[in-house]
């Protein structure tokens, strides 16, 4: 399973509600847990495997594995707080990002149960992350327009360098 990246219009595009978990779901979320053990991340959605379904998986530090199915954002709170992120589908470049610091969400696990959690720090900043992926958005459209276009120059240059390198 690829990681998609900055470039591909996939990550552009809102993520489709799921009507079944079924097999090809949950060996997804599976699938998913594994990649952000191996490439060290916190979280990851549906839409960075090229999976155009509401879904994403987060694991950070001193929590458990968690699986989020067709998720609503309840509530986020008016505190909030910057901080530097990163994204699997943004290798190599991280920005600050201002988030609400704590949110609460309602969505369904893998086995179909409904569940609600309140959030804050790491985990509500990468359930709000996770969150933007479904809809199209990416973390560079939380920054100012300067900074993005800085960061996207660099990332398009680093691209360039590693296609030169490869050949
Ligand atoms: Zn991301």
């Amino acid at each position: 399973m690829q990681i998609i990246t900055l470039g591909n219009e996939l990550l552009r595009q809102r993520a489709e509600k799921i009507d079944k978990i079924d097999d090809e779901i949950t060996n997804a979320a599976k699938q998913m847990l594994e990649i952000i053990k191996l490439e060290k991340g916190v979280g990851i959605a549906g839409p960075q495997i090229g999976l155009m379904k509401r879904i994403f998986v987060t694991h950070t530090e001193g929590d458990e594995e968690r699986i989020f199915i067709n998720p609503s954002i309840l509530e986020t709170s008016q505190e909030t707080v910057k901080f530097e992120e990163g994204c699997l589908s943004v290798p190599g470049f991280y920005a600050d990002v201002v988030r609400s610091e704590s949110v609460k969400i309602q969505a369904w696990n893998e086995k179909g149960k409904p569940f609600t959690l309140e959030a804050n720090g790491l985990l509500a900043r990468v359930i709000q992350h996770e969150y933007d992926h479904l809809e199209g958005i990416l973390f560079l459209d939380r920054i100012s327009e300067l900074k993005r276009k800085r960061l996207i120059e660099k990332y398009e240059k680093a691209l360039l360098k590693g296609e030169k390198n490869s050949k």
